[in-house]
Formats: C-alpha cells, sequence, structure tokens
C-alpha cells in the first residue's frame, strides 16, 4: 500500500495503490485532508495506463529515408539527440536550442529542466504550457500582493466565508471533490455567485448565477466596485491601512454605472445590484478566480480588477476571505516555481535579479555571468521555431503542444520547420508522432516527486511500482543529456537529492522550500511554503498582517476595459469559448487511452434559438469556422449557454486550431477563452456570405424573412426532449469511495 497522489489536477487529491497480485488498484485515502477519500472517474480510473497497449517502451528514431519512426536503444538516441544540439548550438549558439516543459511535471523535473537549459545547453529559449494556464493570475498576484500562491489559504477556509464568488469556474466538473466546500459553505448559511457564459453544474449550486459576455468580466468587477463605492460599503479603515493605490481606481471606477456595465457584459442592472447588495452585507467575502476570467489578452487585467474589489472590502488577509485563483494543472503551482519559465529562476527568483543569479549559480556551481537571460514567453517561443534567430530544436517534455496550443494550425507547422524535434512522454501524442526522436518515459506510479497543489501545499508522490523495461523517469533523461552534452555539472537522478537541492536554491526567495522534507511530507500529509527552515511550520495562510510588497501594503491597480482581442462582426458573429469536460484532462493524451472514461470526442454546444437560425439538429454536426480554422463536430444544444456563444472542448484535435493567438502584455497568457466565429451547418450556402448582416447575436431571430432556409421547418424542434436545461447536478457527479 502506497499512499500517493492522483496524477491529474491541482487539486492533487490523495490516494492508496494497492498491490493485487499484478494489478494496482487505487483505495480512498480518507485521512488526506483535501479531499477526505473522494476522488472524481478520473482519479479512480488512474491507473488503467499502466501496462496499456499503446504505452511507449522503447526510444524512437524517425528515419531520415522512410520518414518512419523506427526502435532504438537509449544510447543511440541520447547520443544522436545531444551530438545535433552540440552541432547546433556550435554553428548557430545556444538560443538554437529550445526546451518546452509542463505544468504536470514535478518539481524536480521542472527544476532540472531550468537547469538544463540554463546551465548543460546553455540557452535563454525555455518556457512551459503552465504560461497557458493560470499566468495571468500569477502576474496579478505579484502585482497586488508581491507574491503569487493560487491559494493564500487552504481552500477548506472557503466553508467559513459568507458570500463566495467564483469567476469563470466550473470546480463542480473540473475538480468535483473540491465542490463539497461549496455544499458545507451553503450549510453554514454562505452565498454562492457564480460568473460564467455557460450555466455550469457549479453554477446551478449558486445562490446568484450572472452570466456575461465572454470576455467582459472586467466590466463586471469594475461595474460593482462602482456600487459598492456608492453604497459606502468600502473598508475606508482597511484600504487606509493596508493598501495603496485606491483613490485613483476610485476615480476609473466612477462611469463605470450599471446600465453601462448591462450594454457591455449583458448582465442586467439588477441582478448586478443584487450581486452588489451581498458583498456589501457580508462580513467575509472570498473571491476565486479561474481560466474562464484569465485566460484573455486582457487576462491580468481583469484578474487585477476582482482584486481591487476584495481589496476595497477589506477581505484579503482576513480570516476566511480574500481573493485566491483555482490553479488547473496537477502541478500549476509548483511548476512556475522553480525555474522552467522563461523568466525565473527557482525559488521564485527573477532571472534578471543579479542577486538572484548569485544565489542560484553558487548553489548550481557555475559562474553567475554563465547563465543566460529571460527567454521567450511559451507562445512567441513556438512561433519562432525554425525561423531566421529562432529555435532549431525543441526538447518537450510533459507537453501535448499540437492539441493544446493557441493557433494550433499555425504552431504544428512551427513544429515541421524544426531541425529537430525530441518529444519525451509515456504514449505517442500527437506531438510526438511528430518527432524527430521519441524517448518513453516513466508514469507517476512509477516515480517518485513533489508537487504543489492549488493551495501552495508541497505533496509527495511516491513510486508504487517499477515501471515496464525500458522506460526511463525524466530526471534520468535530463541527466543523460546533460552529461552527453558536456555540462559543468552534475545532475543527480535521484528525486529526493534533486528536491533537497531545489530546497537550497530556493532558500531566501518568494517560494521558499528550504525547510521541506521527503520525510516532513509524509508525516505532515504535506507542507504549505513558505518554508523557510527545518523548524518552520509552514504557512498555510498568507498575507494576515502584511503583503510581500517592500512597504508591506497590497497594491490597488487602476484598470481599463478594452475588450476582446477579435471582436464579433458580420462574417463572425458569435464568441467562441472553450474549456474542460469531467471526464478528460487536458489535452486528454492520457484520460482519452483510458477505456473507462467516456470519450465521444469534440461537440459543439449552442444555445436553441441559435440552433433555430442555422437549422441544426441535436447530435447532427455543425461546423465552428474562425479566421484560423474550422471544426466539425455534433451539435449540443442545450438551454445553459449564452445564444450569442459557442462552446467547444479542448481535449481533442481541433478546438485550439480556432483560439486566437493575441497575447496577455504582462502574463503573455493567449486568448484561449473567446474569439470571433461563425457557426453552420456543414453546408457551403449556411456560412455567412461576405457582408451578409446577421442579427444582433445578443437577441437572434428566428424569423428573419431575408433567409428563408435558416427558419425552422414546419414541425421541426432543434432539441431532443429531455435534452435541454438536462444538466447533471454537481453532486451526480461526484463520485466518493464505495
Ligand atoms: Fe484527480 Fe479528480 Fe482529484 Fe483532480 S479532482 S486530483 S482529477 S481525482
Amino acid at each position: 500500500m502506497t499512499h500517493t497522489h492522483c496524477p491529474y489536477c491541482s487539486l492533487q487529491c490523495g490516494m492508496t495503490l494497492a498491490r493485487t497480485g499484478r494489478s494496482l488498484e487505487v483505495q480512498p485515502w480518507p485521512e488526506f485532508p483535501v479531499n477526505e477519500g473522494a476522488l472524481c472517474r478520473k482519479g479512480w480510473t488512474a491507473t488503467a495506463l499502466r501496462g496499456h497497449r499503446e504505452r511507449l517502451t522503447t526510444p524512437l528514431l524517425r528515419d531520415r529515408e522512410s520518414g518512419e519512426l523506427r526502435a532504438a536503444g537509449w544510447d543511440e538516441a541520447l547520443d544522436l539527440v545531444a551530438g545535433r544540439l552540440r552541432e547546433l548550438r556550435a554553428d548557430l549558439g545556444p538560443d538554437a536550442v529550445a526546451v518546452f516543459g509542463g505544468g504536470g511535471l514535478t518539481n524536480e523535473k521542472a527544476y532540472q529542466l531550468g537547469k538544463l537549459a540554463r546551465v548543460a545547453i546553455g540557452t535563454s529559449q525555455i518556457d512551459y504550457n503552465g504560461r497557458w494556464c493560470m499566468s495571468s493570475a500569477a502576474s496579478a498576484g505579484n502585482r497586488a500582493f508581491g507574491l503569487d500562491r493560487g491559494l493564500p489559504f487552504p481552500l477548506a477556509d472557503i466553508e467559513h466565508t459568507d458570500v463566495l464568488v467564483l469567476v469563470g469556474s466550473n470546480l463542480a466538473e473540473t475538480m468535483p471533490p473540491a465542490a463539497r466546500h461549496l455544499d458545507r459553505l451553503r450549510e453554514n448559511g454562505g452565498r454562492v455567485v457564480v460568473v460564467d457564459p455557460r450555466r455550469t453544474p457549479t453554477a446551478e449550486r449558486a445562490d446568484l448565477f450572472l452570466q456575461p459576455v465572454p470576455g467582459t468580466d472586467l466590466p463586471l468587477a469594475l461595474g460593482l466596485l462602482h456600487l459598492l463605492d456608492a453604497a459606502g460599503a468600502v473598508d475606508e479603515e482597511y484600504v487606509a491601512a493596508r493598501t495603496t493605490g485606491w483613490e485613483e481606481v476610485r476615480r476609473s471606477i466612477a462611469a463605470w454605472w450599471p446600465e453601462r456595465v448591462e450594454r457591455e457584459t449583458g448582465v442586467e442592472t439588477a441582478q448586478l445590484r443584487e450581486c452588489a447588495a451581498l458583498l456589501a452585507g457580508a462580513e467575509r467575502v472570498t473571491v476565486l478566480t479561474a481560466r474562464g476570467a484569465e485566460q484573455h489578452a486582457q487576462g491580468t487585467d481583469t484578474v487585477l480588477a476582482w482584486i481591487d474589489l476584495a481589496l476595497a472590502l477589506g477581505m484579503p488577509g482576513k480570516e476566511h476571505a480574500g481573493y485566491g485563483c483555482l490553479t488547473g494543472q496537477g502541478n500549476g503551482q509548483g511548476g512556475r516555481e522553480h525555474g522552467q519559465k522563461a523568466d525565473q529562476l527557482p525559488g521564485y527568483r527573477m532571472i534578471d535579479d543579479p542577486a538572484a543569479r548569485d544565489h542560484v549559480a553558487r548553489v548550481w556551481g557555475v559562474p553567475a555571468d554563465s547563465l543566460p537571460g529571460p527567454g521567450r514567453s511559451a507562445y512567441e517561443l513556438l512561433d519562432a521555431l525554425g525561423t531566421d534567430g529562432g529555435p532549431q530544436a525543441l526538447l518537450v517534455f510533459g507537453s501535448n503542444i499540437v492539441v493544446s496550443a493557441p493557433n494550433a494550425t499555425h504552431v504544428t507547422s512551427r513544429l515541421s520547420d524544426l531541425d529537430l524535434l525530441v518529444v519525451a512522454d509515456l504514449v505517442m501524442s500527437e506531438t510526438a508522432a511528430l518527432a524527430d526522436v521519441v524517448l518513453p518515459v516513466t508514469q507517476w506510479a512509477e516515480e517518485t516527486g513533489t508537487m504543489t497543489n492549488l493551495e501552495g501545499r508541497v505533496i509527495l508522490r511516491e513510486r508504487a511500482v517499477a515501471p515496464p523495461e525500458g522506460v526511463r523517469t525524466d530526471l534520468e533523461v535530463i541527466a543523460g543529456l546533460a552529461s552527453r552534452l558536456g555540462s559543468p555539472v552534475e545532475f543527480s537522478t535521484d528525486a529526493e537529492e534533486v528536491f533537497a537541492e531545489l530546497g537550497r536554491a530556493s532558500s531566501g526567495g518568494r517560494a521558499d522550500y528550504a525547510g521541506i522534507t521527503y520525510d516532513r511530507i509524509r508525516a505532515e500529509r504535506g507542507v504549505f511554503w513558505p518554508c523557510p527552515t527545518a523548524d518552520h511550520s509552514g504557512t498555510p495562510r498568507l498575507f494576515g498582517s502584511s503583503f510581500a510588497t517592500p512597504d508591506g501594503r497590497a497594491r490597488f491597480v487602476a484598470v481599463e476595459h478594452r475588450g476582446p482581442a477579435e471582436p464579433t462582426d458580420t462574417a463572425y458573429p458569435v464568441h467562441l469559448t472553450t474549456g474542460r469536460v469531467l471526464a478528460q484532462y487536458q489535452s486528454g493524451a492520457q484520460t482519452r487511452r483510458v477505456a473507462e472514461l467516456p470519450d465521444d470526442g469534440p461537440f459543439v454546444e449552442l444555445h436553441p434559438m441559435l440552433a433555430d437560425r442555422i437549422g441544426a439538429y441535436h447530435g447532427e454536426p455543425v461546423v465552428v469556422t474562425t479566421r484560423r480554422g474550422e471544426l466539425k463536430a455534433p451539435a449540443r444544444i442545450v438551454t445553459t449557454i449564452r445564444p450569442d456563444t459557442v462552446f467547444v472542448p479542448f481535449h481533442w484535435v481541433g478546438a485550439n486550431r480556432l483560439t486566437h493567438d493575441a497575447l496577455d502584455p504582462a502574463s503573455r497568457m493567449p486568448e484561449f477563452k473567446v474569439c470571433a466565429a461563425a457557426v453552420g451547418l456543414d453546408t457551403p450556402s449556411l456560412v455567412p456570405r461576405e457582408g451578409y448582416s446577421t442579427t444582433d447575436p445578443a437577441t437572434p431571430s428566428t424569423t428573419d424573412p431575408a433567409t428563408p432556409s435558416l427558419v425552422p421547418r414546419e414541425g421541426y424542434s432543434t432539441t431532443e426532449p429531455g435534452i435541454v436545461g438536462r444538466v447533471a447536478s454537481a453532486s451526480e457527479r461526484i463520485e466518493t469511495p464505495a
């Protein structure tokens, strides 16, 4: 029996792995406090990939003549990779080689990957897919509080808040065991407000549901703040004692009167006032944002607007109140702290800070001036691949770029321009299928390492079984490459040793792990950072008496609403938004291969009014088109989405061929969550014509005489009985231990 954690999302649910003969069974671990034994169906089926027929067990090299992948030995594969990287480095300089990591990698892997790039290769070109996940919240948190830790308090604290505002989060579907906190909050008399363009299973639990136009969470926050200020609900004492910048924000919200907010967001003034009244009357308010608010070209400003609201109410640092971000990927938190991000060194140190460079270089045993400076952010890095002056080789660990990158057709073409693409993975993902070299690596139950969950709790995943013959750990792959590249220092392959080195490198940094050890994690069921010394108890709650800014005060930041980078128009009249479904995780490389998890492929969710306009039937194919590509998938007709919006899940190839690559200027987050789209039947004549003006998408007509072919036919119903509005309640979706 081994206590460990789920391989998927940032909740990092505790579980027990038990061996019965040759099989490995998932059992509850009720004592682990975050999930108390509950798992979602992804967690219960997590061992299904062990022994899967598609598991990679030997390195593969692409034959230059036939173009096919062939089996190879480890030495042959690593020698080939290192040899080509050395040639590129000698010919074009170290930045000709790039490294791309993932928010699901353990802290040890993320740390070693950063060290591989900066020390063994010497490149500045490293970033990771977490840039596409929480970077806007990170950027806003650093600016407002001087520190980015997703939740500055344990998740269970929300049970005792009076009003919880969830902005762009569907936690009942994406991390079902966390939804129990919403139930307990309401049992305790608290109220839940959900802000989302879709009435999700989370919204089904809300006392108040606000359904804004995608991309307008920012003016919604400004409008609420306007009403709160007008009502005298601002905590002036807190603002004076613990913050700076309020007066500028107060001026900036003066013109966001409710009618203007309604025009911008589609949220009625009555609902806005109801929400403001709830907030004004509450002693403890908690605001949590997630990808719906953050994955925008204005994601940082959107989060800042909601932080401004929380600060105006005097909440951050108060018990059972404040602001937090619900991280998405398994190690979304730790993955952004220890050096696989283009601008960072371990311990959340900045790579352009001379003192940070000195400290980390000493730990690594190299001169500080040998470390490269900041590199390109994730999308910018991929966009530069194979171009003049851009990287010509890419090493990918823990990421399936072909599915998860925005504007994916363009990114895939960039991958094909590379001289060398190397992918380390456990199955043949869509990205691995394009690689010149595929390296088979261990999966979670076959290796040991730490993760940092959405609360900043550092937890330990213990090895439970031996990996298949022929498979190596990522740490072994990194070390093997480092030595072949002539690294001046050793790379350990022992996870506990790497973690101890990470602790030293993080010592004194913002994310200080120096006092955390594997034994402590085992004994304490996780340790919250910062934890600078062995006798420090860790820090479950932050900001109680001071923020992490130089003067200890939080920063209000005045922001302006610019709107989506690609507004709707006559050719592309609806908003496209993307997201997750319960049974799948991220790019689906793992969960799509688990037979017990439903995999119906992508679908297009749309409202009956929109379906009527285009003549779509439930279950029949429709085509979503943007300026970057198109996707054909079955229509799923529901009343739970805005009539001017379509939703496509992103776990399959296709959704991100549609998404926009506009970047947030601060976080470099792409605008995954909104772009302009057209939706029609799989018939060219139904694609909007050049210059064709549709009715206002917010109030679509079903009887437009100018377009008789789009009028629903006699006796036709766009929805199947029982489908519309039949969204399973979140309680149906939570699976608890038998
Ligand atoms: Fe895993 Fe589900 Fe828990 Fe996330 S919520 S950690 S996917 S069991």
